[in-house]
């Protein structure tokens, strides 16, 4: 099969590629230009013809993916801003919510083999205040809602998560209006903070993307440590995507009729989730491992909580890669690239 995979120069996309290719798939990749895809045509090269890229220059102009996904038996979606920049809000919600619907909306008319959209979403489209652990069954209203009446005020963060929420919820929406004349469902994948080794484009750290800049800086330079949230590897992520497109999954539910008591869910998965400080990241790194940051070494008495990722490992039958793995590979990846020594 041939799988669609928006944003492919990405952090994530980058891995999602490569993990598409490693099983056997053909994938097109989306860039916004042609110099974007540069990076991937060499990395990929030794796939032929079974690696291809189109430009699609503006993913929220209507249509954007009309060609692209014309004899595309699957898609990712991974294109939309994940920074903690943004001015006004609409910067990030616009692309993240228009990427999303404009690639459904195409997919509906001009998709006619595909059989399934992923879409990754994220752990803060779920993030809300809630005693026990979190599930598939949350959602962070509260970024919204604040988003709504602060506009441009609000924060960083709740301008990040805002766009997540908005863009997952209009799958849903999409999904509970077109059902019945579509041959695809739709796949949500809520990974929290991706961490692990980078194959994407980068002249060096400052370069990093936002998720595996914290990582690097964390590691590499001085601070508090006691920080953190929840992570996911990004390698699982990767085959958290094939997974997603190859197994044979529950049935669609509408999101007005979800319910955890009945059993009744939508196809949303938490990836990863575990709750980690800086700090437990320090003490993950092999003992080899003497050029970074020490920091206080086992002084973590408390972290942010675990998410409940068991509907991924059942569902998905993924299995997950643990912190000290994912450190090790991570911190051998800054060595090979030089940019730590
Ligand atoms: P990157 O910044 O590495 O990649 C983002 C990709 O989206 C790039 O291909 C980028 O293209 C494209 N993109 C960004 N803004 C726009 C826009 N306005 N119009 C068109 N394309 C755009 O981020 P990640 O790989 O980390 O993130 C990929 C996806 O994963 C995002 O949807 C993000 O929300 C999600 N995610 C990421 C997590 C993480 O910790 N990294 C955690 C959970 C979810 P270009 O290079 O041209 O800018």
């Amino acid at each position: 099969g041939k799988i669609l995979v928006s944003g492919a120069n990405g952090f994530v996309a980058t891995w999602v590629v490569k993990t598409f290719l490693d099983a056997g798939f053909s994938v097109r990749g989306t860039v916004r230009s042609a110099s974007k895809g540069k990076h991937l045509e060499n990395l990929f090269a030794s796939h032929g013809d079974k690696f291809e890229l189109v430009v699609v220059p503006d993913i929220t102009a209507p249509g954007a993916f009309d060609d692209a996904v014309k004899g595309i038996d699957a898609i990712a979606h991974t294109a939309a801003p994940f920074h903690f920049a943004a001015n006004d809000p609409a910067e990030l919600s616009e692309p993240s919510v228009k990427g999303t619907a404009g690639m459904l909306e195409s997919a509906r008319k001009h998709g006619s083999a595909v059989k399934r959209i992923v879409i990754i979403s994220s752990a803060v489209a779920i993030m809300t205040p809630k005693d026990g652990p979190l599930d598939e069954y949350d959602w962070n209203n509260g970024a919204v809602e604040a988003v709504a009446e602060k506009g441009a005020a609000a924060g960083n963060f709740d301008k990040y998560c805002n766009s997540k929420v908005l863009a997952e919820r209009a799958a849903w929406e999409f999904l509970d209006k077109y059902r019945n004349e579509i041959g695809w469902d739709v796949v949500a994948l809520n990974p929290p903070l991706i961490l692990g080794p980078v194959l994407h484009e980068v002249s060096g750290p400052s370069e990093l993307n936002t998720s595996t800049k914290m990582m690097f800086n964390a590691f590499t330079t001085e601070g508090s440590k006691t920080g953190g949230g929840q992570w996911a590897n990004v390698k699982d992520v990767g085959r958290a995507h094939v997974l997603a497109i190859t197994r044979e999954l529950p049935p669609y539910v509408p999101l007005s009729e979800v319910n955890k008591a009945e059993g009744k869910n939508v196809n949303r998965f938490i990836l990863g989730g575990l709750g980690y400080t800086w700090q437990d990241m320090l003490d993950a790194a092999p003992p080899s491992a003497t050029h970074y940051q020490k920091g206080a070494i086992g002084s973590i008495t408390s972290r942010p909580r675990d998410m409940d990722n068991t509907r991924a490992q059942e569902v998905l039958g993924i299995k997950f890669t643990s912190i000290q793995d994912t450190v090790k590979e991570t911190l051998a990846d800054y060595e090979a690239k030089g940019w730590v020594k």
